[in-house]
């Protein structure tokens, strides 16, 4: 099948609206957030329901070109952009946006997975319960964009990441197959958990369509509080008296040092630092629960004991939901910061929480030998050992960061999984970190990957090129 045949068979099934092929249109589908990576596409294909997806998908095999799922392209690896060949095809799930069903005795709510984040957010709310999972790009990011990358975000904590939040899912696999595993079971024992093998796949395996997720009680008291921090290790030593005195109701345990909060006050308009004096250290605790709970008397005492112990220097309590508002603006301003600000690396790493303290002490004079004048943007859900190691160019020298990012990641990542952690906590593998994650797994553990590809995408055209390196043996496109 010619490419013009492909456009025409995608446009007679899709309509003239869900086939698009000029450049101002494709332009923004083929950019990743960042801008960092562009690629180039034959054509967006628009779907409006599943059965237009597993059409698209289906043409597209015939003809023998790649597919690449995209949800809200929030994703910060690369994995929802085209390669630069120009040859794949975008397959967007932005016209599959319908909340299906709240059921609140089974306490669950079915979406398409082109849903925003936050209209979930919303319909949960609206039905008197809620959907926990919370990122700073709710407001674009895709549940199955969500489901795809296995978010995290700010209340892993207590709720846990995507995958505690599926019950089941709808799949159009590569060959164009639908799987419907749509179901609101909690116990399923029937063999291989399906749905857990598109959990987390990046859309390399099939392209998720629809989703039942958990809801949970509504959560409509809230305590915030900014505290100043002596050092990482005692945002550690906090966790386990914040748990002690605030028990399940622990919703968040955020961190950040000194040149993140000052970015952020220096970019985001009206972001303030709440304390007089500069701290080297912030940490962002919430405790969130149902109308009776006393929180602000929790965390109160909560935080006595905590500058008793010496772990916090001071503390501000949001008296309401602006000051609330305002103090995780501080939190959630600092990606959109980081771009004004100039190039930079961004580390999504994870280790055992009590590793964190050595972590971060090493790191900054082993990075500042390798670049004088890096800045280190560090925060991260300090609860989950999950950092944002990122690093921001010296002031006015991109340059200078490009040439030196090799090195500085590699001593990352070295660091990181010396002290057995992880180089990926919530973002993926996408492209980027593809390579990077291969060469730190076993020979077993990459071929386990390589077989799974292999069995649900024999001819290597889901996504290809993203999460498992290319296996020129098995991922040849044979016609
Ligand atoms: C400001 C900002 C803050 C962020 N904060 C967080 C955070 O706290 N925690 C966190 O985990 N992430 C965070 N992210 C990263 C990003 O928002 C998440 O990875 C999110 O889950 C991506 O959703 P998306 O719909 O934008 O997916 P996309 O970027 O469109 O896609 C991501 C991946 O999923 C695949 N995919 C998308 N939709 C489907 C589908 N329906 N079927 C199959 N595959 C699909 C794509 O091919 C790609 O590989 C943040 C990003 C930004 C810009």
């Amino acid at each position: 099948m010619t490419t013009t045949e492909l456009l025409d068979q995608l446009r007679a099934n899709l309509g003239d609206d869900g086939v698009l092929t000029e450049p101002g249109d494709v332009a923004p589908y083929v950019a990743d957030w960042t801008g960092a990576l562009v690629g180039a596409t034959t054509a967006v294909v628009r779907p409006a329901n599943t059965d237009g997806v597993a059409a698209a998908v289906r043409l597209c095999g015939e003809a023998g070109v790649a597919v690449v799922p995209q949800g809200g392209n929030t994703g910060l690896v690369g994995g929802a952009v085209p390669d630069a060949s120009g040859t794949q095809v975008v397959l967007s799930l932005g016209r599959m946006r319908r909340i299906r069903y709240v059921d609140p005795v089974a306490d669950t709510i079915t979406v398409e997975a082109g849903a925003v984040l936050h209209a979930v957010q919303a319909a949960a709310t609206a039905a008197g319960r809620l959907f926990p999972l919370s990122l700073g790009s709710e407001g674009s990011c895709t549940i199955g964009g969500n489901i795809s990358t296995n978010a995290g975000g700010t209340a892993v904590l207590r709720y846990g990441m995507m995958r505690d939040l599926v019950l089941g899912l709808e799949v159009v696999l590569p060959d164009g197959q639908v799987w419907e595993g749509l179901r609101p079971l909690r116990k399923d024992n029937t063999g291989y958990d399906l749905k857990q093998l598109f959990i987390g796949a990046e859309g390399t395996l099939g392209v998720v369509t629809a989703a039942v997720l958990r809801l949970l009680p509504a959560t409509p008291r809230r305590a915030t509080a900014l505290v100043a921090l002596p050092s990482v290790d005692s945002a550690v030593r906090l966790l386990p008296v914040l748990r002690e005195r605030a028990g399940g109701r622990l919703t968040a345990w955020e961190l950040l040092n000194r040149q993140t909060l000052e970015l952020v006050v220096a970019h985001v308009p009206g972001a303030r630092d709440p304390f007089r004096t500069p701290h080297n250290w912030y940490g962002l605790v919430e405790l969130a629960g149902s109308a009776d709970d006393e929180l602000d008397t929790l965390l109160e005492s909560a935080l006595g004991a905590a500058v008793a112990a010496d772990l916090v220097l001071e503390a501000v309590v949001a008296s309401g939901p602006t000051q609330r508002r305002s103090l995780w603006a501080l939190r959630e301003g600092i990606s959109e910061v980081q771009k004004v600000e100039g190039a930079s690396i961004k580390h999504d790493v994870t280790l055992p929480i009590a590793a964190l303290p050595k972590f971060v002490a090493q790191m900054a004079p082993r990075l500042d030998s390798v670049l004088p004048g890096l800045r280190l943007v560090t925060y991260g859900h300090v609860g989950d050992g999950n950092l944002h190691y990122n690093l921001s160019a010296p002031v006015s020298d991109d340059a200078a960061l490009h040439a030196a990012a090799p090195e500085l990641t590699r001593s990352v990542y070295d660091a990181v999984t010396g002290a057995g952690g992880s180089i990926s906590a919530e973002h993926g593998i996408g492209v980027l970190k593809r390579d990077a994650a291969a060469a730190l797994k076993s020979e077993v553990e990459n071929e386990l990957m390589r077989a799974v590809k292999r069995a649900l995408d024999p001819r290597g055209l889901m996504n290809p090129g993203k999460v498992v390196p290319p296996d020129s043996a098995s991922l040849l496109v044979t016609d």
